[in-house]
This record gives C-alpha cells, sequence and structure tokens, in this order.
C-alpha cells in the first residue's frame, strides 16, 4: 500500500535519511505507517504530541563485543545486540537472535514489530530484540555456552525482570536460554524470571515451545472461520523446520489439513503422503541434522536443493515459518496461481512488500506476523507472570488461555480494519490496533 499522506511521507523520508544502509528496518516502518493514514487523520492530537517520531526511533541500542574461544582454544569475537525499542506499556521484551546474518537493522525491524505485536497480545509488555552474528550451526554444546555466557556477561547490566526480558528467535531454543539464565544468575547472584523460554524444571512454561506455531494455526482458524472456511481437508506449505514451522505443522494436521513440505536453509522436501512430524522432530530436533535426511526414511518423498521451490508447490494455505522475506513478489505471483487462498505468517516480516500487494489485490486472506505469530511472546508473558506468582500453570491452562489471546487478537485487527475502511485487510487491522494502544501510553506519558 503506498503512503500519500504528506506527514507520513515526510517522516518515512526522515528515518530513510536518519537510517541508512537498514533496508529490512525501513520496509517494516513503511509497511507500519502505509496503514496508518486514516488513524492519523483523526487524532491530530497524536501527531501533535510527537508519538510517530518517538515511534521509530529506538529508545536505547546496545552493540558489544562478545569474545569467546572454540575448541581448538581459538579465540573468536561475534558482534552482540540489544535494541530497547519501547516501554511505553510495559518493560522490554523480545527474543535473541543468533544467525550470521544478524546485524542492526535487522534487530531494529524485529524490534520496532515487536512494539505492535506486544501490545496486540493484550499483556503489558514493551518491544525489544536482540542477538548477534555468531552462527551456531556446527557448534559444540561447549562453544555454545562458551558464547552465551561471553554475551551474557556484557547484556546482564541492561536487562532484568522489571526492565527487559529477553526470550528466544532463531538458533535461540531452550539449551540457549538456560546458559545465559544461568550466566545472569550468577552474575547477579538472584534468581528472577529474566528470560523466557527457559526449561521446565527451572521456571520455563509449559507449551511455551509449541505456543508460537499453535498460536498461529489458532489465529489462522479464527481468520479461516470469519470467512467461512476451515484447515479440514487443505493442503498446506509450511517453510522452515524449526521452533514454529515444527508446531504450527503439528497444529494445521490436528485441525485436519495436511502438510505436504518443510524446508531448512538448504532446501525443502515434499511428501504427497503428509508430512511425518516425528520423522521431522528426530532429524532437527533431537539429531540437529538437515532437512534432505528425511528422504532417506520416506524413499516416496522428494528433496530438492534451495528453498523459494517450496512455494512452487500448489497448496491452499502458505505458512512460512523461517525468515524475513522469504516470499517475494514472483513467489506471491506462482502461490496465487496455484490457487493458494490464505497466507499466515509464523516468521516475522517473510513476505516482501510485493508480495503482499500480490495477495492483497487478489483476494487472499492474509494474517500478518505481528497478530499471527504472537502466541509465543503471549506465551512468554505468561511465563512472566507464572515466575512472578511463583507457580506453574498446567498445559492445557497455557494452551486454553493462548486460545483466548490468539482469539482476541483476531478480533481486534478484524474490528480495526473494519471500523478504519479497510475490511478483511488483518494487516492494516493490526498495525492499527497495536499502534493506537501504544500511542495512547505514549501521549499520556508525555514527551520522553
Ligand atoms: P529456528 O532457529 O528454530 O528455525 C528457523 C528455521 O528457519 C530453520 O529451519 C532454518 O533453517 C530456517 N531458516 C533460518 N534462516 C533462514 C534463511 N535465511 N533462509 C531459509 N531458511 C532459513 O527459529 P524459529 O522457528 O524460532 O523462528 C522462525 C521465525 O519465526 C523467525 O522469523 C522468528 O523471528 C519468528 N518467530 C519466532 C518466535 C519463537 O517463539 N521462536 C516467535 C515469533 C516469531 P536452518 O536450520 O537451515 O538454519
Amino acid at each position: 500500500m503506498a503512503i500519500k499522506n504528506a506527514y507520513l511521507l515526510d517522516l518515512l523520508a526522515r528515518t530513510e535519511k536518519r537510517n541508512p544502509g537498514e533496508p529490512e528496518f525501513i520496509q517494516a516502518v513503511t509497511e507500519v505507517l502505509s496503514t496508518l493514514e486514516p488513524v492519523i487523520e483523526k487524532r491530530q492530537d497524536l501527531v501533535d504530541a510527537g508519538v510517530l517520531e518517538r515511534l521509530v526511533e529506538p529508545e536505547r541500542q546496545i552493540i558489544f563485543r562478545v569474545p569467546w574461544i572454540d575448541d581448538n582454544g581459538k579465540p573468536h569475537v561475534n558482534r552482540g545486540f540489544r535494541v530497547q525499542f519501547n516501554s511505553a506499556i510495559g518493560p522490554y521484551k523480545g527474543g535473541i537472535r543468533l544467525h550470521p546474518s544478524v546485524n542492526l537493522g535487522i534487530i531494529k525491524f524485529l524490534g520496532f514489530e515487536q512494539t505492535f505485536k506486544n501490545s496486540l497480545t493484550t499483556l503489558p509488555m514493551g518491544g525489544g530484540k536482540g542477538g548477534s552474528d555468531f552462527d551456531p550451526k556446527g557448534k559444540s554444546d561447549n562453544e555454545i555456552m562458551n558464547f552465551c555466557q561471553s554475551f551474557m556477561t556484557e547484556l546482564y547490566r541492561h536487562i532484568g525482570a522489571d526492565v527487559d526480558v529477553p526470550a528466544g528467535d532463531i538458533g535461540v531454543g531452550a539449551r540457549e536460554v538456560g546458559y545465559m539464565f544461568g550466566q545472569y544468575k550468577r552474575i547477579r547472584d538472584e534468581w528472577v524470571g529474566v528470560l523466557t523460554g527457559k526449561g521446565l524444571t527451572y521456571g520455563g512454561s509449559l507449551a511455551r515451545k509449541e505456543a508460537t506455531g499453535f498460536g498461529l494455526c489458532y489465529f489462522t482458524k479464527e481468520m479461516l472461520t470469519a470467512n467461512g472456511t476451515s484447515f479440514e481437508g487443505k493442503t498446506v506449505l509450511v517453510s522452515g523446520s524449526g521452533h514454529v514451522a515444527i508446531y504450527a505443522c503439528q497444529k494445521a494436521t490436528e485441525f485436519g489439513a495436511k502438510v505436504v513440505a518443510m524446508s531448512d536453509s538448504n532446501g525443502y522436501i515434499y511428501d504427497k503422503n503428509g508430512i511425518d512430524l516425528d520423522c521431522i522432530k528426530q532429524i532437527k530436533e533431537v539429531e540437529r541434522k538437515r532437512i534432505s535426511e528425511y528422504v532417506k526414511y520416506h524413499a516416496d518423498a522428494e528433496y530438492h536443493e534451495g528453498c523459494k521451490g517450496i512455494w512452487t508447490i500448489p497448496c491452499d494455505i502458505a505458512l512460512p515459518c523461517a525468515t524475513q522475506n522469504e516470499i517475494d513478489g514472483e513467489s506471491a505471483k506462482i502461490l496465487v496461481k496455484n490457487g493458494c487462498k490464505v497466507v499466515s505468517e509464523g516468521a516475522n516480516m517473510p513476505s516482501t512488500p510485493e508480495a503482499i500487494d500480490t495477495y492483497l489485490s487478489n483476494g487472499l486472506l492474509y494474517g500478518p506476523a505481528k497478530a499471527a505469530n504472537a502466541g509465543g511472546v503471549a506465551t512468554s508473558g505468561l511465563e512472566m507472570s507464572q515466575n512472578s506468582l511463583r507457580l506453574s500453570w498446567s498445559f492445557d491452562e497455557v494452551d486454553e488461555r493462548l486460545k483466548g489471546i490468539m482469539k482476541s487478537i483476531f478480533k481486534a485487527c478484524d474490528e480495526a480494519s473494519k471500523e478504519y475502511g479497510m475490511p478483511g485487510n488483518y494487516m492494516a487491522g493490526a498495525n492499527i490496533a497495536g499502534f493506537i494502544k501504544v500511542a495512547e501510553a505514549m501521549k499520556a506519558q508525555g514527551n520522553v
């Protein structure tokens, strides 16, 4: 959607000038601003209070050196980041990403998105994100621990249970969170819920591991139901094979769909009989191997090198759950041509602006990431509540709360899209609903 409002265009130009070389951040800001025009027209008070200028500027950006030693005694240096984007409605909250592609612009785009996502969850959490260009692939447990301890040796002074509560993201699961939590506790000498995604023996929440993928399917189910359809009997593509993808595949299958493809950063598998998820869990979660191994156990399945090819498989529903910009305009057109009717995003910003335009102009149901994948951070919020209460809730209790939250997120997106004259445009609905709550809080707290 193109921006026409002169004030928003000027704000975008100033943001571009101030943040050179950060295309993902500018892409995320452009997407949000492109949907805020009707709000700005009604709410001059928010413009006068400088809310938007402050929203696109992180409150704090921390960059630090992370030295560590590999198993051969060789020293290495990576770069660590924590961007504390917005604390208007609660302590900063957002994951840590370990991937060689990580840079400041990527962490800023994720922190910016997180601000709106956390607002949509209805829980009191601000937006933040962190990470490092460290590549966990092929590293031993000892090297991962060594890196995580070094990372936390700087990060500890910037976070806290009421200040900033990191979690997992790409390359960070329970193992990495455990090493970081242990180091924080050792330095600070306090046991507090300073990280979420912890192991179940030390304050982690049941259903946190499953939450983003399950939540994605709960949101998508609401969207399908509101539009007179369902998962039942549908053919589904799920990209990625990490935390989000695995549990999206599980829940979509439970809802009666057939998932026929999954991927990793090397290639994708196609199994016309439906993905054998136990086999994927064994390969990816237990053995930490490549997805290509799948065809060794399933002779009927195919493996293809390259990530984009997955979007050429005919499907009814696409659930991108790997990484940003994984569906470009060309892939979106192929999806549409092959009959895809729904795209719902597990990954953060997996669709390029051209892809989103293609979905909207062809009448697809489009579940935007900041709403559809908010179940992970929502359950992290529930983990924080359990830690503060010194209680643990059962799996079913957490799952029920997650369902309720995803339902209310869909309702908020749907209602905002209707109220602001864009019915069915859930991207606009998510941006507007997320924005209004944060903007009101920022205005009420004065020019800080
Ligand atoms: P994982 O590290 O568990 O899995 C990531 C998956 O995506 C892996 O299969 C990985 O393949 C693949 N992948 C990563 N980078 C690329 C790339 N450049 N090209 C192609 N494939 C790639 O991460 P998560 O499942 O936790 O995260 C996936 C997405 O979901 C991210 O966008 C994340 O920000 C988002 N998200 C995660 C949440 C969570 O709770 N974990 C919450 C909300 C959003 P390989 O193994 O080869 O690297």
